[in-house]
This record gives C-alpha cells, sequence and structure tokens, in this order.
C-alpha cells in the first residue's frame, strides 16, 4: 500500500521539548524522524514511546488519526545538527519514506550559560552552531523539497530570551534572536510557495536543560510566571501541530510565545 502520509524532521527530538513533539506528530499519523547528537538510550526510548502512542492512537483514538494509508515510518538519525552533513543525513532520511517533507521543527538547542566577561569564545561559538546554523543548514536542506511540492512548514524553536534577552544567556539569546530574525526572512522568502515558516519561544518547560537549577531558583521564576508554574513539553508540542496543521497555512513569520504569560 503507498505511503501517502506526512513526513515531519525533528531535530533534538531524543529528549525533553522534540520527544513530544516527536511523540505528537506519530499520534497525527504523520512518518517521522527523530534527529538527535549523541544520547542513543535516550534517543531510543523516544522511538519506543512514539511506537506506542501509534498503537494506542489505533486502538482507542482511531478518529483523531488523520485517513493516511500505508506502513507509518519512525526513523532516528544521529548527527551534529551543526555539520552540513547531518542536515543531507537527516533530508534524505525523510525523503527516503516517500519523497516528501511536510514539516521541518528547528528544536535542537543547548546553553553554556556565564556572565558575559567569563564567557569564552569556545562557548559562545558552540551555542551560535548548534542553535543557529544547525536551523540554517536544515532549512536550506528542505527547502527544495517543500517548494517542489507546493507546501511546507519550517517551526523553530527559539525561546523568550530571544525576545527579551537574558543575563548570563548572551551567547543562548543571540542564537535565539537570530532564529527569529531568520524565521522572519524565511517567510518572507517562502510565502509565495505555500510554505510558511514561524518561530515559538518557550518561557521555562520542564526538560533536562532547566533540570539543573536549583529547587530554590525554580521556585523564584515559578512565581514570577503569571501562570505560576513551568511549562510542559506538551504544551509546546500542541502549539507546534497547530502551526503544522494545513489550515494555518495563512499565519507566517510570527513569534508564538509558550510561556504561562511569562514574555508579556
Ligand atoms: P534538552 O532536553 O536538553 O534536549 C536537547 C535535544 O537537542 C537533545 O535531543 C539533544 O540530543 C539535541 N541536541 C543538542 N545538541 C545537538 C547537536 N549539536 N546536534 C543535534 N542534536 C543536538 O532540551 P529541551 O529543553 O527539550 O529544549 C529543546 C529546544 O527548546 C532547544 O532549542 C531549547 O533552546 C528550546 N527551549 C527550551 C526551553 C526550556 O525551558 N527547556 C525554553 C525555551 C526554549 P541528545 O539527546 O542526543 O543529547
Amino acid at each position: 500500500m503507498e505511503n501517502n502520509r506526512k513526513t515531519a524532521l525533528i531535530t533534538g527530538a531524543g529528549r525533553g521539548i522534540g520527544r513530544a513533539i516527536a511523540i505528537a506528530f506519530c499520534k497525527k499519523g504523520y512518518n517521522v524522524v527523530i534527529g538527535y547528537a549523541g544520547n542513543d538510550e535516550a534517543a531510543n526510548e523516544t522511538k519506543r514511546l512514539c511506537e506506542e502512542a501509534v498503537k494506542l492512537c489505533a486502538c482507542h483514538e482511531k478518529e483523531k488519526v488523520d485517513d493516511v494509508q500505508g506502513e507509518q515510518h519512525i526513523a532516528l538519525v544521529k548527527g551534529d545538527v551543526s555539520l552540513g552533513e547531518t542536515a543531507e543525513k537527516l533530508t534524505e532520511c525523510a525523503l527516503s519514506f516517500n519523497g516528501r517533507i511536510d514539516v521541518l521543527v528547528n528544536n535542537a538547542g543547548i546553553t553554556r550559560d556565564t556572565l558575559l566577561a567569563r564567557m569564552s569564545e569556545e562557548d559562545f561559538d558552540n551555542v551560535i552552531n548548534t542553535n543557529l546554523r544547525g536551523a540554517f543548514l536544515l532549512s536550506k536542506s528542505v527547502t527544495k523539497p517543500m517548494m517542489k511540492q507546493r507546501f511546507g512548514r519550517i517551526i523553530n524553536i527559539s525561546s523568550v530570551v530571544g525576545v527579551h534577552g537574558n543575563a548570563g544567556q548572551v551567547n543562548y539569546s543571540a542564537s535565539k534572536a537570530g532564529l527569529i530574525g531568520m524565521t522572519k526572512s524565511i517567510a518572507k522568502e517562502l510565502a509565495s510557495r505555500n510554505i510558511t515558516a514561524n518561530a515559538i519561544a518557550p518561557g521555562m518547560i520542564a526538560t533536562d536543560m532547566t533540570e539543573a537549577m536549583t529547587d530554590k531558583a525554580k521556585e523564584a521564576i515559578n512565581a514570577s510566571i503569571p501562570a505560576k508554574r513551568m511549562g510542559t513539553p506538551e504544551d509546546v508540542a500542541n502549539a507546534v501541530l497547530f502551526l503544522a496543521d494545513e489550515n494555518s497555512g495563512y499565519i507566517t513569520g510570527q513569534v508564538l510565545g509558550i510561556d504561562g504569560g511569562m514574555g508579556m
């Protein structure tokens, strides 16, 4: 049976927000490519959770799954997104299912926090290369197939600090602000081809990235968030699904805050 499913490529999907996004697309009946850097155990767990979610959908939520045919593909691709060869590998894998790439989610990201006076050039470059250069390479790589199929959704996971800045995150906030500028430029270039590009700016989301904070720091941050809690990876995944939807085609070049009101 021909595979007529849509395909979503998600970077940094081995853990955290990316994992929740991968599971959400699997539930929607997409073929999914799970990109990750090196944590094989976490990535395999994401794949297992995706497969489990698909099975549960088939049993209990059939009406929620798109009317699609063909075997659903869920693939893992390991590699550093700051390298051109990884963008090629990820794109090739996505195209191998049925020649389409409908959605790219540039989610892979790292932090190397410290004050400006102490920040090494290496920490600046590593963060820019992963968070910004990686998104550039992937976006460039999927553009041709998306233009050919006259449909595409590029969703870049930025951050509230890309809009507002944050002490101790000169490198990270620069990368996330750069991502917003890049998103708007891509949106302008590709809008006439039915390809949208949007950024999501999460606030504090409970993942490994925020786990390193002390309980006291978490409490202080929660108190400052209007919603009085950290967000979940699923909060972000829901927004990604919304922007990826065919019916969201008139939304482009936007920055959607998923932050419990933090960015107001
Ligand atoms: P996370 O739990 O630390 O997971 C990061 C993911 O990115 C992992 O799958 C990791 O792969 C992958 N990755 C890291 N460097 C990579 C590289 N060079 N090449 C390929 N993959 C790489 O992070 P998260 O909290 O889910 O964050 C996901 C995104 O949301 C990031 O862009 C982050 O900046 C953004 N964000 C997060 C928050 C938050 O509060 N958590 C807030 C705003 C924005 P491995 O598993 O193999 O290491």
